[in-house]
């Protein structure tokens, strides 16, 4: 279990060692997880300290593991991006990746070495986006993810391939097109995302390739309205795909909303667009340390929750935001300003809805 700073360490300890017990024996689903935001701090350490016994550490990638390290403090979400190049440098052969995909999955799916504690989450589906480097193609990064995973049983773990706002559209097309033929050869691939900077890309080009993923029957989630800047255009682009799921969502419109959702009430209209309610994944402390939420209060969980509309609490990054599936989940009962307040009967409804939003829905067949 990793060990947790801020509002979701704030939220768990003031809880009382009953609801403690109650969080830890929820079966919960992490469908939100990046891999390379996901690495435990202390292998990222020992890939630095690998890293550096044949080439020096860059300052700028020493710099930003000593952030990591003693925790990062963001002004606002376009902070968080340039975390990442340190992390890359450290992950950019094929044996690197293997080795913190291995410590991601230990780290959701293991129980903690003593045996006394649950796993974080009974099922998970990680994403990563697919990357080339002068080690490897995109296809061998895959493989080599797709090999930890599989180690663990189907009801347990998948794969989400990811693509970046930034990437060209020929990149887009070949991630998409490997997704589909790793799926077709019965590899786990269950589902595509798209993730980045909110500032970048434009999201048009994207939705020939998400839909033709869909069309092949994998899952579309997409980071959608994450910040201001993200135009009604951007946010319909990737709405006209049918996303499964939608990342964030934290800033769509109202308007867009009764439009794509079936639950939400469109004013003025009999019917919606659609007859599916695609699932909200939520990740609280990531908005609040991004600040693209103000505070839980101000939250947009709640108006989901009011409309009875599917979501699934996810951690985003557990690195970065040293949070867990149970500090998540304890900002959901911890009384405010520190929680939402929520009833033990509430709680294990969204737990479950998690479970039902899962891609592969193993826990169904
Ligand atoms: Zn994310």
């Amino acid at each position: 279990m990793p060990e947790i700073a801020g509002p979701a360490a704030a939220a768990l300890s003031s809880l009382c060692p009953d609801d403690v017990i109650f969080l830890r024996s929820l079966p919960k689903a992490e469908l939100h997880a990046h891999l390379n935001g996901s690495i435990p701090i202390k292998t990222i350490l020992e890939l630095a300290q690998e890293h550096s016994h044949y080439s020096a550490l860059t300052p700028e990638v020493a710099e930003t593991i000593e952030r990591l390290r003693s925790g990062v403090i963001l002004n606002e979400i376009f902070d968080f991006f340039p975390l990442f190049p340190a992390i890359y440098a450290l992950t950019s052969t094929p044996e690197a990746v293997a080795i913190s995909t291995r410590a991601v999955l230990q780290s959701f799916l293991n129980p903690a070495s003593d045996g006394a504690e649950n796993p974080q989450c009974a099922y998970l589906e990680l994403r990563t986006t697919p990357r080339a480097t002068k080690y490897m193609m995109r296809e061998r990064y895959l493989t080599v993810v797709l090999d930890e995973i599989e180690m663990y049983p189907a009801t347990q773990a998948a794969l989400i391939v990811s693509v970046d706002r930034r990437m060209s559209d020929l990149d887009v097309e070949e991630c998409v097109r490997l997704a589909i033929e790793m799926k077709n050869n019965g590899r786990r691939v269950v589902g595509i995302d798209v993730c980045g900077n909110p500032r970048k890309g434009d999201m048009q080009p994207f939705t020939r390739h998400l839909s033709r993923a869909k069309g092949a029957g994998l899952g579309l989630t997409v980071h959608i309205a994450e910040s201001t800047e993200n135009t009604t255009e951007d946010s319909l682009a990737l709405l006209s795909c049918r996303p499964d799921r939608l990342g964030h969502a934290t800033f769509l419109s109202d308007e867009l909303k009764a439009l794509f959702f079936a639950d939400i009430p469109q004013p003025g209209t009999e019917c919606s667009l659609l007859s599916e309610c695609p699932c909200i994944e939520i990740c609280l402390s990531s908005n609040l340390l991004c600040k693209t939420v103000a505070s839980l209060d101000a939250h947009h969980i709640r108006y989901y929750l009011k409309n009875d509309h599917p979501i699934v609490i996810c951690t985003d990054d557990t690195l970065p935001f040293r949070t867990s599936c149970l500090g998540e989940y304890a900002m959901l009962l911890a009384q405010p300003p520190l929680g939402l307040g929520l009833s033990r009967d509430d709680v294990a409804r969204v737990a479950r809805m998690g479970m039902d939003a899962a891609f592969l829905r193993p826990h169904h067949d």
